[in-house]
């Protein structure tokens, strides 16, 4: 049985601030000069082992990680990696890109989520912060674990598992209609602050959880939208909306909203990551 783990890091036990997730990116030159981005990803790379370890008391027996977070994409600490799993790792990293997904895993994990844009939890975002206020699927407000999701869902994986904050976990549960197995490591206070599990415990879930979603594999349904879907952007700043706009088939609000209707999840996968990658473009002042 065959694993994809999808790897943020905002979400990871004992992590409350940006700094631990390695930004700013350039107060002293290097990330890696920061000794809390340092510390960040040790507590990472535990969350991930744990759920490696439930995985495979559940049965699973082999798994490719997807250091998914910041523009780095080199956060898990591969000396501290359990042994059983690959890293995909170097940037840019598209999730599609690992080949062709629906012959090659039978799950998704979602480790060290956190909260969509607006919510009250830690360190709160969609993508990027404060470019992109907020994203809508078909209307519904989503985060990145309902992207990643949704994108794994297209290939017909289900996403059986998440780890984060309070936050997260229920958001998830909401989207998958409650079946995805979660585990709470952090209870969010704020955007800046948590209450944070000692790490045997938060690990000990992660164990557990990870164990029953394995056991589950097979009963919980990819995540889907209904086709045509629709992805709409708010934006902050309605220079960047315009520019957004100039995309083919892209629709403009004249405001700070961009949308694009496609037929498939992949379509607006790749339509919101081009969006991105033009709101995060240096050639804007
Ligand atoms: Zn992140």
């Amino acid at each position: 049985m065959n694993i994809l783990i999808s790897v943020d890091m905002e979400g990871a036990s004992g992590i409350v601030t940006s700094r631990e997730c390695g930004y700013p990116r350039n107060p002293v030159g290097d990330p890696e000069a920061n000794p809390d981005y340092l510390a960040g990803r040790r507590w990472l790379t535990g969350d991930v082992n744990a759920a490696v370890e439930g995985a495979i008391n559940a049965g699973a027996t082999s798994f490719v990680l997807h250091d998914s977070h910041g523009l780095n994409y080199r956060n898990v600490v591969l000396d501290e990696l359990h042994p059983a799993v690959e890293a995909v790792r170097g940037a840019p990293i598209i999730f599609f890109e690992l080949g062709d997904l629906s012959k090659a895993y039978d799950a998704v994990f979602l480790i060290a989520m956190h909260a969509r844009a607006g919510r009250r939890a830690l360190l709160s975002h969609v993508l990027s912060w404060p470019l992109l206020r907020e994203v809508r699927i078909n209307g519904q407000p989503v985060g990145e674990s309902q992207i990643t999701a949704a994108l794994a869902g297209h290939f017909g994986i289900p996403t059986v598992l998440i780890t984060g904050d309070d936050v997260v976990c229920e958001e998830m549960k909401a989207s998958t209609g409650e079946q995805i197995e979660t585990a709470v490591v952090k209870y969010s206070l704020s955007r800046y602050a948590a209450r944070c599990l000692p790490f045997s415990v938060a690990r000990e879930r992660i164990r557990e959880a990870a164990h029953r979603a394995v056991k589950r594999i097979g009963e919980i349904e990819p995540l889907r939208y209904s086709a045509p879907i629709t992805l709409e952007v708010d934006l902050n700043d309605r220079q960047v909306a315009w520019y957004i706009s100039w995309m083919p088939e892209v629709r403009y609000n004249g405001d700070r909203t961009v949308s694009y209707t496609g037929d498939d999840f992949l379509s607006v996968y790749r339509a919101l990551m081009a969006m991105f990658w033009i709101a995060t473009s240096q050639l804007n002042p």
